[in-house]
């Protein structure tokens, strides 16, 4: 049906280049381009035959001309980017000048302030309604099927959502003693930074890690889960009407955080460059290159994920609870598309995301974040390609 320009060729990127593979109808033609080339080889080589062309480009997401030479050149339909946060807007504004769509999985961040915001993308809304193209904005798992989940609760199970916990819950286990599942820049940034959650129409802050639980998951079991800021949850206060309060849950082991806190404490999750035998040198660059590459956890990781919305509020004027979650197992990821589940989960809902602009059941012009849209497609497609989901209306609820 039309051609995609994939940027990024990550852990993510593979899981999303393999099931638009799988998806010809669709995706007839695809340029994967990334700053590596070798890296877009090597995914490029992974394939198994399909029918979708796939050619491979080298690429500085960074720097808006290059970007523009490379979608004139190749005239795709759309760009989905799984680069990093830091490229969002450098190819959005590719997109604005060559008039294509864009798809992404995490939200704006500058590589200085380690703070993400919607705000600075957002800020283009009216540039690409103007242009007559569309931003689809977190289409991921948490942001993406997580937010998509909160749609459907409110479409099909309530009148008023009043409560929502967003858990997610990781029980893969990679042998390693201490390694992130994604970009462990990313990753690190993420969870060294002071939780927040959202009632009553203000956004409460907490000290890092500081919000303990443990909740007895499905197909998992007991874990201990931490409140953090997460960045679907600046969306769904806006967009789900009357919602009192949001929170954003995810576990981690107790080894995970020790080694986290050793590296916290000796200096080396800090963004701020240091001078090193006479050159500047981010500390948190330099862990990121002593660390295993995420991408080589697929391999070795064993075990499921577990992420999921819990909701309380009012149906017919009585009160009602809802969960509603997918399970992925590491080992069944790996053994589809060569990625472990966090990859897998990320890159699934990428491409379904992709595929509902592809064929027009989602267009409309302007920046939009995902649970904006029908959720009805889109739990239909994670049913069909790969990421069933399921449901309980008795779920434990947290305090
Ligand atoms: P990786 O670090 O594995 O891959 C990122 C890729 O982007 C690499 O190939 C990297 O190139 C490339 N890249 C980085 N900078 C540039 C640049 N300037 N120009 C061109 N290419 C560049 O990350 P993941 O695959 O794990 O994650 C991809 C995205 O998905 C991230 O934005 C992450 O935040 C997001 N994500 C979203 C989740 C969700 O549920 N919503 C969950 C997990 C991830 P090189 O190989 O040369 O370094």
């Amino acid at each position: 049906m039309g051609k995609v320009l994939i940027i990024g060729a990550g852990g993510v990127s593979n899981v999303v280049v393999h099931k638009c593979c799988q998806n010809p109808d669709v995706f007839s033609e695809i340029c994967l381009a990334s700053r590596t080339l070798a890296k877009c080889e090597a995914i490029k080589n992974s394939l198994p035959p399909a029918k979708t062309i796939v050619r491979t480009a080298q690429v500085d997401a960074d720097n808006v001309a290059e970007l523009t030479a490379l979608i004139n050149d190749f005239q795709p339909v759309m760009v989905i980017n799984v680069a990093l946060p830091y490229q969002d807007l450098s190819i959005m504004e590719a997109c604005l000048a060559t008039g294509v769509h864009y798809l992404d999985t995490a939200n704006y961040e500058p590589p200085d302030v380690p703070k993400f915001e919607y705000k600075w993308q957002w800020a283009y809304h009216d540039r690409f309604v103007r242009a007559g193209i569309m931003a689809l904005l977190g289409s991921g798992f948490d942001p993406g099927v997580t937010s998509v989940f909160c749609a459907h609760a409110l479409k099909h199970h309530f009148d008023s959502i009043e409560t929502i916990d967003i858990l997610d819950a990781n029980a893969g286990d990679h042998g390693y003693p201490f390694a992130t599942n994604f970009n462990p820049e990313i990753n690190i940034r993420e969870i060294t930074a002071k939780g927040s959650y959202y009632e009553d129409g203000q956004w409460i802050e907490t000290e890092p890690l500081a919000v303990k639980r443990t909740y007895d998951f499905p197909e998992i079991g007991v874990k201990d889960i931490y409140l953090l800021h997460h960045e679907e949850l600046e969306s769904l206060a806006l967009n789900i009407p009357g919602v009192r309060r949001i929170r954003f849950w995810m576990t981690f082991s107790e080894k995970y955080l020790t080694h986290l806190r050793v590296l916290e404490n000796v200096g080396m999750t800090s963004i701020e460059p240091i001078l090193f035998e006479g050159r500047p040198i981010v500390p948190l660059h330099f862990l990121k290159a002593v660390l295993p590459d995420p991408a080589s956890l697929g391999p070795r990781t064993k075990g499921k994920t577990n992420i999921g919305c819990i909701f309380r509020g009012i149906k017919d004027g009585r009160p009602k609870t809802y969960y509603v979650y997918n399970v992925c197992d590491h080992e069944a990821a790996y053994a589809e598309v060569g990625s472990q589940a966090i990859s897998y989960t990320t890159g699934v809902p990428a491409m379904i995301g992709a595929m509902l602009m592809m064929k027009g059941i989602w267009m409309k012009p302007g920046v939009h974040n995902i649970e904006t849209f029908d959720p009805d497609p889109f739990m239909d497609a994670l049913n069909r390609h790969g990421l069933p989901w399921q449901e309980s209306f008795a779920p434990v609820l947290l305090d």
